[in-house]
């Protein structure tokens, strides 16, 4: 670093969660470059109390408002000086607030969509790992960060490593299309998550627990089940279609169990190029906060040797039948993507209560599918609304089954 550089603000979007735990281990790493803004959380009020008093943010948020009064009366109690707020107007205000530079966009779900948003609206440097917004509102998220001067670096580990790929002098990662880079396709690598070699009978039967233990990646309940039915990288797919100005169809999946090459980019000239990695999110994390410069994440050197083979093979539609929902939903486009997203959020949260069986996610979103008229989302009312009646869909399919 420059020694003329100043501290960066941050404010992380979903703090208490994997990927904000991840961020705050990186920025405790370099104080001279980052400090920490604001910390948000929907209603963990005790792990966020413990972060506020780690890192003295300026404000604390939650969602939830019991969960609020519990934290500034402990923060009070501790003489921590962080003011708490409370709802979603202040998670949009955190995002959005003048003296922030940095927002790290890592809440699950659609709830992540206005809150990042903001920060896109406010012209911050916005790290998305909160693919749910992209996949709802792809077209006027993107609009918004053209329109607000934005810039947009990914976090996922996989689209961060596709930018990494890529020619490297653009101001952010929303490029002109694949073909003015020179870039054939995209090879998007999947672990295939803890059930790639479970015998397809006993899919039915898999608990919450199982789906939950990724067989490399630490992650949060839900982007753990959605690696588990491959919906995930669905996600991914259609995420990469609006990060790279890609057609789904430019966009390849491929089974990687290792997680070592974190994705692909095949040239027109036949190179392609891999970004190779430890599974661990600290390494994206570093990259989008510095980007272009680097700096230390606390992850391991990759051990080439100990790594020994890397394989990969196609996906299997019939043990992954959500990958194939995505990618339809994908070339339908439209409001299908905001559908797909809606309806499953309910199934994961259902097969996460035990109310249905992990095979019966695939169904609940194939059927919400049907039901539900798809138009064009040229307004956030209308893929709010399109969200929210998908969710009312899958409710009664659910309370169906
Ligand atoms: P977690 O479930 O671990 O954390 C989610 C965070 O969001 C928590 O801080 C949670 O607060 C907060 N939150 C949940 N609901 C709301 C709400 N309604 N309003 C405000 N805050 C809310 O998720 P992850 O960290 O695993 O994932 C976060 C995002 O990053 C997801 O979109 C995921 O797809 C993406 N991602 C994650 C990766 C990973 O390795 N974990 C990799 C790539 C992408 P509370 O603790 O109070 O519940």
């Amino acid at each position: 670093m420059s020694p003329n550089t100043t501290v960066q603000s941050v404010t992380i979007l979903g703090a208490t969660g994997s990927i904000g735990v991840s961020t705050l281990d990186v920025l405790a790493r370099h104080p001279d470059r980052y400090s920490v803004f604001a910390l948000t959380a929907d209603r963990r009020w005790q792990v966020l109390a413990t972060q506020c008093l780690q890192h003295n943010p300026r404000y604390a948020v939650l969602n939830d408002e019991s969960s609020a009064l519990l934290l500034a009366q402990e923060l009070s109690r501790q003489g921590c000086k962080t003011e708490v707020l409370q709802g979603a107007d202040a998670l949009a205000q955190v995002a959005a607030h003048n003296d922030v530079q940095v927002v790290m966009a890592a809440i699950v779900g659609a709830a992540g969509l206005l809150p990042t948003l903001a920060a896109v609206e406010a012209g911050k440097k916005v790290l998305l790992a909160n693919k749910e917004a992209l996949v709802m509102a792809g077209g006027l998220f993107t609009k918004a960060v053209k329109d607000h001067d934005a810039i947009l670096l990914p976090i996922d580990s996989e689209h961060n490593a596709i930018f990494q790929c890529l020619p490297n002098h653009r101001p952010d990662c929303l490029v002109q299309g694949l073909q003015s880079s020179g870039v054939r396709k995209i090879l998007l690598t999947a672990s295939g998550g803890p059930f790639r070699n479970t015998p397809l009978a006993d899919l039915r039967s898999v608990t919450p627990e199982q789906a939950c233990a990724h067989p490399n990646w630490s992650m949060g309940q839900k982007i753990s089940v959605d690696s588990a039915t491959m919906l995930n990288k669905g996600l991914e797919l259609i995420e990469a279609c609006w990060l790279f100005n890609a057609r789904p169809d430019q966009v390849q999946v491929v089974i990687h169990p290792q997680s070592v090459i974190h994705s692909m980019v095949e040239y027109v000239d036949g190179s392609v190029l891999a970004q190779l990695g430890n599974p661990d999110m600290r390494t994206p994390i570093a990259h989008a906060l510095a980007w272009p410069e680097r700096i230390v994440s606390g992850v391991a050197s990759l051990d080439i040797i100990a790594t020994a083979r890397l394989d990969f093979s196609a996906p299997d539609y019939e043990r992954f039948p959500c990958l194939k929902l995505a990618q339809q939903a994908a070339a339908r486009a439209a409001t299908a993507p905001t559908i797909l997203n809606a309806a499953n959020e309910i199934a994961v949260a259902a097969f996460l209560q035990r109310k249905i069986r992990f095979d019966q996610i695939s169904q609940v979103i194939t059927s919400v599918l049907d039901k539900q008229e798809v138009s064009e989302p040229d307004s956030l009312e209308l893929v709010i609304a399109t969200d929210l009646k998908a969710r009312q869909i899958a409710h009664s399919v659910i309370a169906a089954f």
